[in-house]
């Protein structure tokens, strides 16, 4: 078990990508706290079976975000091991983009990353261990229209990734981004009303001649291919990847 006595923290994790992240680092042993929104009853749960505690903070708020470093800190130890996979998405043209929704995909999916790491670093440093992944995208190297908020905050990330990959170079900290193409979870399966408005189509056009029109495997991909890459990223064998952002998109980017 490759995460025995590790600390790890996964933003964005009673759903989707970030859950199954959770139970992968579970698996390996890893000490840990998930975070997200959900139904507290569901979450008590998940926590009973990964061995994990869990902090609501939520991801647009910077102080919040602060409070949770510390409590895992003081709770578990310091983050060994961080995921910044907490992520929402809205789908509209940009003459059309509501302000709101762009400042909260622009905090949740770009800043809360700078506020966990910026936490994070100084104890990882100190041990000359850790590692980062960032949850980035697709859409952190090309874009589609009517997500500009999205595909900006995902360019964001992974510049940041290969910002602090280079200044932590040198202290055993890696520090990537995986980029999935279209995953099927909860955020996938809320923006097919949107963008079925969006482009007036039906659902069957969204999922055939949007989502996997992109993907030349036809498939989804699943969260668990993206949990075992992240697990990956925490080996000793991966110590040498840094810096890099890692497509799993079924060779979308690739065409
Ligand atoms: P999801 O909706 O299933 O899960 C999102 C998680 O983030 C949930 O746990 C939710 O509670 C949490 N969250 C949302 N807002 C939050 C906030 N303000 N504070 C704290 N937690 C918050 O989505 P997912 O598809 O698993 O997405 C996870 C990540 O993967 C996101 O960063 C997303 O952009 C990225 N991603 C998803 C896909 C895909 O196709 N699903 C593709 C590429 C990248």
């Amino acid at each position: 078990m490759i995460l025995e006595g590790k600390v790890a923290l996964v933003t964005g994790s009673t759903s989707g990508i970030g859950l199954a992240i959770a139970k992968a680092f579970a698996g390996e042993g890893a000490k840990l706290m998930i975070n997200g929104f959900g139904d507290a009853a569901e979450i008590e749960r998940e926590c009973a079976a990964l061995g994990a505690i869990h902090d609501g903070a939520d991801m647009s708020d910077p102080q919040a975000i602060g409070r949770m470093m510390k409590r895992c800190a003081d709770e578990l130890g310091s983050v060994d091991v961080l995921v910044n996979n907490a992520g929402i998405q809205h789908v509209s043209p940009v003459e059309d983009f509501p302000p709101e929704k762009w400042n909260a995909i622009l905090a949740i999916n770009l800043s809360a990353v700078f506020h966990t790491t910026r936490h994070a670093l100084p104890a990882m440093k100190q041990k000359g261990w850790g590692r980062i992944v960032n949850t980035a995208s697709a859409h952190s190297l090309i874009a589609s229209p009517n997500k500009s908020a999205y595909v900006a905050a995902k360019h964001g990330v992974a510049g940041f990734t290969k910002t602090v990959a280079l200044e932590a170079a040198r202290d055993g900290v890696t520090v990537n981004c995986i980029s999935p193409g279209y995953v099927w979870t909860p955020l996938v399966e809320n923006q097919i009303p949107d963008t079925m408005k969006a482009r007036n189509m039906t659902r069957e056009q969204v999922m055939n001649d949007v989502l996997l029109a992109a993907q030349p495997t036809k498939k989804f991909v699943t969260p668990e291919q993206v949990a075992a890459l992240a697990v990956f990223l925490c080996r000793d064998d991966a110590a040498s990847i840094t810096g890099a952002n890692i497509s799993m998109d079924g060779g979308w980017t690739a065409a």
